[in-house]
């Protein structure tokens, strides 16, 4: 299907290898005037679009350290209304942490028709990259996917609570905060011996991935100088198909 003019379309790029968008995803890529994509997205990817595509890196602003939220909503506006089909390409699914509920409310408010398309979320395709069914027969049946991102503020993510509730953990943006997180869940209630599994760049080459406990992760993920972008999954389902210890 060919990307309308006038339209914004919201894709989810998966989590990072190319192949892991959608077809209706690629299909608006392949065909639209303008893309404005994330920081993560893969050069790969890119080159799907037209070769007369006026692309633009949302997280670039001309002359300053990043564009804000705003700019970029007015951005999107903008090339929509000069009559341009709009690809705006978030890693992942466009509503787990993208921001795209905004992005949909600001093209809304200005008149804008908008489509979105779902992808893959890291949050899922994580951990099964590295070998983690989020849920298993008879040993999990939910999962909760939480950021990280705050995880040392007083305000914010309620980690008693995440503990308290029965299922897997799966955190995003949180592997600056691994002792951090690994600790709350401790205080919450959490099995300092509970299974935690860490997925660095998963499905992008050099992918890697770590074992550990709640106790121990915090150390090994420093050993091996983990870094974003990483997911974190706590839980027995940690351990179903891994043995803690590096990989
Ligand atoms: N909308 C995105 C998430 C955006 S928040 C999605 O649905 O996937 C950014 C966070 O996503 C990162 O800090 C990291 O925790 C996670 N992430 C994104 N891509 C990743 C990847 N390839 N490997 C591991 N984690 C990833």
């Amino acid at each position: 299907m060919k990307a309308q003019a006038g339209t914004i379309y919201l894709v989810g790029a998966g989590p990072g290898d190319p192949k892991l968008i959608t077809v209706h995803g690629r299909e608006v890529l392949e065909s639209a005037d303008a893309v404005v994509h994330d920081r993560l997205i893969s050069p790969e990817l890119l080159k799907l679009a037209r070769v007369d595509a006026r692309i633009e890196d949302a997280g670039k602003a001309p002359g300053r350290a990043s564009r804000s939220q705003e700019d970029i909503n007015d951005l999107l506006i903008a090339l929509a209304r000069a009559g341009h089909s709009v690809c705006r390409l978030k890693g992942g699914d466009p509503f787990v942490f993208g921001r795209g509920g905004e992005e949909v409310l600001a093209a809304r408010a200005a008149g804008i028709p908008v489509v979105v398309v779902p992808g893959i979320s890291s949050a899922l395709a994580g951990p099964a990259a590295a070998d983690v069914p989020v849920t298993h027969r008879g040993v999990e049946s939910s999962f909760t996917v939480v950021t990280g991102h705050d995880a040392q503020a007083a305000a914010g993510v309620d980690w008693a609570r995440i503990a308290g509730t029965p299922g897997s953990i799966v955190v995003l943006m949180g592997v600056g905060n691994l002792g951090t997180i690994a600790g709350k869940l401790i205080e919450g209630g959490r099995p300092p011996d509970e299974p935690v599994r860490v997925v660095e760049r998963a499905t992008l080459p050099g992918q890697r991935a770590l074992s550990g406990t709640l106790a121990t992760i915090e150390q090994l993920a420093q050993e091996a100088e983990l870094q974003a972008p990483a997911v974190i999954v706590v839980g027995p389902v940690a351990g179903v198909l891994n043995e803690a210890e590096t990989t």
